[in-house]
């Protein structure tokens, strides 16, 4: 009878993360795969909640998260976008983005609906969308090309594939893998879509606070037309070196978020209360958020001029703590083949973009790119930089 199981993701085994990581670990390679950083959150916030959890704040936090953290929230996102989010009705504090992103898209989307993806794409969307008994409509970027190396999302393209089942168009910006981020024009066809099709936006801005070279983060809730329709999820464990803690919130206009709660509420009631209030705290008395590009900035820039002289091209990275290296130099083939050879032979591990596709084997899945993580101590950068120069003799022998 177990064998026999009725499988809702049938074809689903352990994510790409997890796959790379266990296989980093195996080879003891040096882990630029998934995307944690190998140092740990600031001290005043270590303190903030450990002292959260000796004052006594252990307890079940309200279903919709504890009010100063909202209220935290609130401040910071009216600060960056200009939009007023009701503390009471239209912030929810969530396990993480992955569970803001996961309630928003069950509570959201309804069997016979389409919600559309931008390929390349996290690996959460497609099987959430399933669950909900909803169907994932891909439109690829531009893969990059010789004279503009660099993935474009061609709006265009994206507008030509809304039906009158289009529910929801899911966002991520800056974007994992690419290192994308929007720009003014961006928001513009954003609000000429909207204006022209009744669907919402789902924005997973998960690395709002890590953008390069002098741009700030443009949110589609920065524009009060986007805004109205749009569900921002963000998380806490990019911003505080602290993905392990798993927090994040989701912020909606009231009746989107009323139908997000329902779901929240029944797949966690609440989230951890020390570190809610911790990070309130925190995020009330320090201001390090604006630091945070700066500081990725020089690591991006490390480990750009290292791979000058290895067989590794890489692209332009935006925002995120991710690049991504054009392998061409090492032949042609399945990115994933060439990732875990690089991680066995060469100790550095990585993540092939195809995995961010539909179907990772075939060729449109595959441009010869791997993702690399940046968010490392200079040293294991210097260190995988040093394996990653050993491609030159790989390729000669
Ligand atoms: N969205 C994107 C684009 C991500 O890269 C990640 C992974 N860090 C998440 C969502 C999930 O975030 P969290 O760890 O807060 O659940
Ligand atoms: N978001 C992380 C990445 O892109 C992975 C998180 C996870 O392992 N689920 O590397």
């Amino acid at each position: 009878m177990l064998n026999t199981l009725p499988s809702k993701l049938p074809d689903i085994g352990s994510t790409i993360f997890t796959e790379m990581s266990a296989l980093a670990l195996q080879c003891q390679a040096i882990n630029l795969g998934q995307g944690f950083p190998d140092y740990p959150p600031p001290g005043p916030l270590i303190q903030a909640v450990s002292e959260a959890m000796s004052q006594g704040h252990n307890q079940y936090a309200p279903m919709a998260g504890l009010p100063q953290l909202r209220e935290a929230i609130a401040s910071k996102v009216q600060a960056q976008h200009g939009r007023i989010y009701s503390t009471e009705s239209e912030i929810t504090v969530t396990s993480g983005a992955t569970e803001a992103l996961m309630s928003s898209l069950l509570a959201l989307t309804h069997p016979g609906d389409e919600v559309l993806l931008i390929d390349p794409a996290y690996d959460l969307y497609a099987p959430s969308i399933r669950l909900a008994g909803a169907e994932a409509v891909r439109v690829p970027m531009r893969p990059p090309e010789t004279d503009d190396p660099m993935f474009r999302v061609d709006w265009n393209r994206i507008e030509s594939a809304i039906t009158a089942k289009t529910r929801m168009l899911v966002l991520n910006f800056p974007h994992n893998p690419t290192g994308l981020t929007l720009k003014p024009e961006d928001l513009d066809a954003l609000e000429a879509i909207v204006s022209r099709h009744p669907i919402l936006l789902l924005s997973d801005e998960a690395y709002e606070h890590i953008v390069f070279d002098g741009f700030t983060h443009l949110s589609p809730v920065s524009r009060p037309l986007l805004a109205d329709r749009t569900v921002l999820v963000s998380s806490f464990g990019k911003t505080f070196h602290a993905t392990g803690w798993k927090i994040g919130y989701c912020c909606a206009p009231e009746p989107v978020m009323a139908e997000t709660r329902k779901v929240h509420q029944f797949t966690v009631f609440s989230v951890s209360t020390p570190m809610q209030a911790g990070i309130a705290r925190y995020l009330r008395e320090s201001d390090t958020l604006s630091e945070l590009s700066g500081f990725y900035q020089k690591k991006r820039d490390r480990l750009l001029s290292g791979l000058k002289e290895t067989l590794l091209r890489p692209l332009h990275s935006e925002g995120t703590f991710f690049l991504l290296v054009d392998t061409a130099a090492l032949g042609s083939g399945l990115e994933k083949e060439l990732s875990v050879r690089v991680t066995r032979e060469i100790g550095v591990a990585s993540i092939p973009v195809s995995a961010f596709y539909a179907d990772p084997n075939r060729p449109e899945s595959n441009h010869g790119l791997l993702r690399l993580c940046f968010a490392k101590l200079d040293a294991t950068l210097d260190q995988a930089l040093e394996r990653l120069r050993g491609l030159n003799t790989w390729v000669a022998g």
